[in-house]
Order: C-alpha cells, then sequence, then structure tokens
C-alpha cells in the first residue's frame, strides 16, 4: 500500500493555481460535507504509531506531502531514522532541498518536484526566484549523489503550452529532466471556471498540443528512446498490454491512502478534513483492510472508464465543477486516449522489429504520478 503522510498544512509558497484560487474562492464553503477545519498544522501523532501501522504491510510505501513537507524537516528526519517502510518518496515545491542532508535526500527511493516548465512560466505560476532556486537545488541533490527518480511535475492551465513546456523540460540548457508528469488544474475549485477561459484554451491549445507531443513521443521511439511522460506512458502501457480494467489510476481510495496531521487516514490528500470520508486512524487500522472507495456517476457510465479510471475521485465526490464544465475535461482525457491508441500499431511494430521493447514501458505505478492528468 501507497501512503501519502501529510506533515503540514502549510506551505511557503504561494503559487497562483493554489494559493491564489483559495484566495479567490472565498465563499467556498463545502456546503453537504463537513469538513473539520481544526486540524492540527504539524503531524501531532507519535511517530511509533506510524511505524506499527506501516509494520503490518511489507510493502508499505511512505510520501512525504503537504502543503509543503520540507517545512517539516525534522519530522521527516524522525520517521525515516524510525519506519521500516519499503520506500520513502517526497513531493515537494523544491524551494528548501538545499536544507535536508543528502543521507536523507539520497534515501528517497522518487522526488516529484514542481516545476510547470521554462523559468518565466515558473515564476508566472510560482512566484518570482521560484524557478532559479529550485534548479539551483537540483543541481545541488545530484552532485550530491541523489540517485533515485526524479520526476517533474507540472501543473498545468490557461497559460501553459503544453508541448512547448514538456518538450524544453526535456531538452535545455539548465536542467534536463528524463521524467515528467502533468495534471491540469481543472475541477478542483468551485467558483474558477467562470472567470477562466478553459474551454477556449483546452479546445484550442492544450488537445491539439498533446496531440503533437504524443507524436513526437512516438516519433522518439523510432530512435530507441521510450520518454517517461507519465500521462502518455501509462496509458500507452494499459493499451500495450490489453489491460481490462483500469481502477483509479492516482490509486486514491483503494491503494493510494493520505495519513493526516492528526493520524486519520482519508482518500487522499485532497481531501484533507473531509469527516465524511475518513477511513480510521493509524492508531488502530489495518493498512490492508482499508475500505475501499470508487468512483461514482458520470464516470460509472462513462465509455472511457476502463482506460480513464475516472481521472479524480475528489473531483468526482465534491463536482466542484458542474457537469457542462467536467465534460471539457473529459474531451481532454479522451483526446489523451485516442491520439495514443492511434500509435499503438506503430509502437507493436517498434517492438516487434526489437527497436524498444516492452519492458521500457515499465514504471512504479501509484508514485504520485496520477496518470490521467
Ligand atoms: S473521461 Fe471523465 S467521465 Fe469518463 S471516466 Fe474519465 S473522468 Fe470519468
Ligand atoms: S487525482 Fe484526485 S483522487 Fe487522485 S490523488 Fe489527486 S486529488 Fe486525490
Amino acid at each position: 500500500m501507497f501512503f501519502h503522510v501529510i506533515l503540514t498544512g502549510e506551505c511557503n509558497s504561494e503559487c497562483r493555481y493554489c494559493f491564489g484560487e483559495a484566495m479567490e474562492d472565498t465563499d467556498d464553503d463545502f456546503s453537504g460535507f463537513e469538513v473539520d477545519y481544526s486540524l492540527p498544522r504539524k503531524m501531532s501523532y507519535d511517530v511509533g504509531l506510524l511505524d506499527r501501522f506501516c509494520k503490518q504491510d511489507s510493502e508499505c510505501v511512505l510520501t512525504f506531502y503537504g502543503g509543503e513537507p520540507l517545512l517539516c524537516m525534522d519530522e521527516i528526519k524522525q520517521i525515516m531514522d524510525t519506519v521500516k517502510a519499503k520506500h520513502f518518496m517526497i513531493q515537494t515545491n523544491g524551494l528548501l532541498l538545499d536544507r535536508l542532508e543528502p543521507e536523507y535526500v539520497n534515501r528517497f527511493h522518487t522526488l516529484l518536484v514542481s516545476i510547470d516548465g521554462d523559468e518565466a512560466l515558473t515564476d508566472y505560476y510560482r512566484g518570482k526566484g521560484a524557478f532559479r532556486k529550485v534548479i539551483d537545488n537540483l543541481k545541488l541533490i545530484m552532485q550530491n549523489g541523489f540517485s533515485g527518480e526524479l520526476i517533474a511535475r507540472m501543473t498545468v492551465m490557461e497559460q501553459t503550452d503544453i508541448y512547448k513546456q514538456v518538450t524544453w523540460l526535456l531538452d535545455n540548457g539548465e536542467f534536463s529532466f528524463s521524467s515528467i508528469h502533468w495534471q491540469l488544474n481543472a475541477g478542483f475549485w468551485k467558483n474558477d471556471f467562470e472567470r477562466r477561459d478553459f474551454k477556449k484554451w483546452s479546445e484550442e491549445n492544450y488537445n491539439p498540443g498533446i496531440r503533437k507531443l504524443v507524436k513526437f513521443w512516438a516519433d522518439c521511439m523510432e530512435n530507441g528512446v521510450v520518454l517517461k511522460l507519465y500521462p502518455i506512458l501509462g496509458v500507452a502501457q494499459s493499451l500495450l498490454c490489453g489491460e481490462e480494467k483500469s481502477f483509479l489510476r492516482c490509486g486514491g481510495g483503494w491503494i493510494n491512502y493520505a495519513i493526516q496531521t492528526d493520524g486519520h487516514i482519508i482518500i487522499c490528500p485532497t481531501m484533507w478534513g473531509m469527516k465524511d470520508h475518513y477511513l480510521g486512524h493509524i492508531s488502530n487500522a489495518d493498512p490492508l483492510k482499508l475500505r475501499k472507495v470508487f468512483v461514482g456517476k458520470p464516470c460509472t457510465e462513462c465509455d472511457v472508464l476502463s482506460i480513464c479510471g475516472g481521472r479524480c475521485l475528489y473531483a468526482n465526490i465534491t463536482k466542484r465543477w458542474d457537469a457542462g464544465a467536467y465534460d471539457l475535461v473529459c474531451k481532454t482525457v479522451k483526446n489523451l486516449v485516442h491520439v495514443i491508441a492511434e500509435e499503438i500499431p506503430r509502437i507493436m511494430t517498434l517492438i516487434e522489429t526489437g527497436r524498444i521493447n516492452l519492458r521500457d514501458f515499465e514504471f512504479m505505478k501509484y508514485n504520485g504520478c496520477e496518470i490521467i492528468p
């Protein structure tokens, strides 16, 4: 099992799509959901409890998460010194990575760092200077011997040209990434759709950009390279392996849960404080027997559910965007699946002729990449 360990709700960054949206959505009262707004600001349970909980599952993987988890460096070290997890991973904005000693950084199996593309775009979304600090820190951890998987985690919305930014991250003079994932900022806030231009952008920019990117990705295979572009890789692997049904690909609610700062277990980090969806507490729950929660309508009536998996349980349960708006998100999913499916015959030929291998498509699932953006 995989668990996000939410170390704090606090963050040292004020990104447009998170802090900025929260400021605009001040009347977003989550009516209809009982929310605990008084959760401890930092992890408040005994680390021994987490160790006992984790020990019950020999495959237990812990991902440090926040807010910004590196604001809780002492807790990270304490957990890594105490808990016998199979792997530790972290999702971070990267701003404080230089402050965690290499002996801990180098133990991360996977490190997901928030970066949205080139300097201009990253600083536009994340604040002036964010790009430079993150890049400097990444260079430093590589010099200090980090050899785990480093994944660039992009948040994508109207100012993003997906083809331009992904290809920039893959190959640039600053710091090139070999693993990239992106998630659409779509369906997570209540009132943002009206003030944004998601329809025009998704139809005229994002969907065509994905078409171009998938073709580029398949072209690279002609030279024997299968790039780790997670949304494309994950879907393609399912199609190539003839997988019959995919559950929610982030793992939320069935294999990848989250642990709040008070020790309660929740479906996923975004559902923090939503009391109706608490699944137990680490003091007495069995990690292997947690209740499973799956997506409901409209996903259950969708003709691409078996390949999409439902995109996001949080969006499915809370329905922050109305059906018409969310349908535009589903159109991006269908476009992604469709353009990848079109490339499958070419990819099969490349596998049959030995140019690439089916094993090149393997990756660690539930590593924080939701696959469906
Ligand atoms: S495309 Fe949309 S409706 Fe269909 S399964 Fe995915 S998220 Fe659900
Ligand atoms: S995709 Fe949705 S359900 Fe999955 S982890 Fe993200 S917010 Fe949670």
